[in-house]
């Protein structure tokens, strides 16, 4: 999937709610295909739980979560463009 095709599916998670903060960098993130656990480590390093992040080290989901962290650290408003 090209990098464009990833945010703008992100973008999408994000703007539907589907990305949940559990906590202490825990995320639950309800995909296309089933609902995944994004976790950042103690390094500020990402993974997730889905196959594809398995296979290429990104994925919507990481990139949902990473895109909702920023936008709420930045206080901007949800309209805010990426
Ligand atoms: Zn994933």
């Amino acid at each position: 999937m090209p990098v464009s095709r990833l945010f703008e599916k992100a973008k999408r998670l994000v703007e539907s709610g589907r990305v949940e903060s559990l906590g202490q960098g825990v995320y639950n993130v309800v995909g296309d295909h089933g609902t995944y656990t994004v976790v950042q480590d103690y390094t500020g390093k990402w993974s997730c739980s889905c196959p594809g992040f398995m296979q290429k080290a990104k994925c919507s989901h990481v990139t949902a979560v990473i895109l909702l962290t920023k936008s709420r650290r930045r206080q901007k408003p949800r309209q805010t463009r990426f």
